[in-house]
């Protein structure tokens, strides 16, 4: 794992179960939340969860 943001290994999760589904809206719809989801790309994960 990639990640240590317990949401995006969730989304992840999600989508590979969704690819193997063939449930192709899903899985992009996981793509769209993984990619709002950069927090932890930047500086702290954990300074506030009320950031947009
Ligand atoms: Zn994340």
């Amino acid at each position: 794992m990639t990640t240590n943001c317990a949401e995006c290994a969730r989304l992840e999760r999600e989508k590979q179960a969704a690819r193997k589904a063939r449930y192709m809206s899903k899985v992009t719809d996981c793509d769209v939340l993984l990619k709002r989801h950069p927090d932890h790309n930047k500086r702290s994960v954990r300074a506030g969860r009320g950031r947009a």
